[in-house]
């Protein structure tokens, strides 16, 4: 391991509003810490990828997973939250006035380091634009976040995501299901993968059955799956990737 620490320990040059909580490593201190009991922990994590840790980094995975639903989504609602048709015609005066929703959009597109989506865009032309600027990122992820600029980006990128998560929460980016696997407390397959929606919450697995509160963390339920689990998750991205070829066609 490097003796890298993770990017959120330097956003110097990120907007205050911007700016995930430094990751810290809980519980430990430097010996000027003036109060242990009120801080939580004022040692910064390593980078384990780049110049992520493996907190951020799984963040990271996950989100590159969603930015491409969730950005076709947030282009797909219009400001009281209506669909919008793909036809849909603007004049020039009102194309200045966007939906608050097309501009999280943008700032998605931002983050990932691609063109704003031109407001007469069609659903079909943001599809691709979206498509071109995950893949990049999705080509050789490491070495994005090999660099500060990749990895704030990379931070810059979950922040917003999050942001935009919570407030159209219709989104389905949220949710992402579970293929295959059974509940193991009402054995219904109907499992979900959650979105953190606040920087330092978790990637939980939630079963989506009425009153049943089965729950776990993500890595430790993944972990606890191993053995089928690359498979799994390779079928979670297909099926995802299909998703958006049906937006698409949509
Ligand atoms: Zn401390
Ligand atoms: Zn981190
Ligand atoms: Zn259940």
């Amino acid at each position: 391991m490097s003796d890298r620490v993770c990017v959120t320990n330097d956003l110097d040059r990120v907007p205050l509003g911007e700016r995930p909580w430094p990751c810290r490593r809980r519980g430990v201190h430097y010996a000027a810490c003036e109060d242990q009991a009120e801080c939580g922990g004022c040692v910064p994590r390593s980078a384990s990828v780049g110049f992520l840790c493996d907190v951020c980094w799984a963040k990271l995975t996950d989100a590159l997973d969603r930015v491409g639903m969730l950005t076709l989504h947030l282009r797909s609602i219009d400001s009281n939250g209506q669909a919008l048709g793909e036809k849909v015609s603007r004049s020039i005066d009102q194309s200045m006035i966007v939906p608050d929703s097309w501009i999280a959009a943008d700032e998605l597109m931002d983050a990932l380091g691609a063109p704003t989506i031109p407001s007469t865009a069609s659903i079909d032309e943001t599809f691709l634009l979206v498509d071109d600027a995950i893949a990049p990122w999705n080509k050789n992820t490491e070495e994005m976040v090999n660099t500060r600029e990749g990895a704030k980006r990379a931070v810059v990128l979950i922040r917003r995501m999050q942001r935009a998560l919570r407030r159209w929460p219709d989104s389905e980016a949220e949710w992402r299901a579970i293929p295959y696997v059974l509940c193991p407390t009402c054995l219904h397959r109907n499992l979900y993968r959650k979105a953190p929606l606040e920087y330092l919450d978790e990637i939980l697995v939630v079963c989506g059955t009425n009153g049943c509160d089965y729950q776990r963390e993500w890595f430790e339920w993944s972990a606890l799956h191993a053995p089928i689990f690359q498979s799994i998750e390779d079928d979670m991205k297909r099926r995802e990737r299909e998703e958006r070829r049906k937006a698409r066609a949509a």
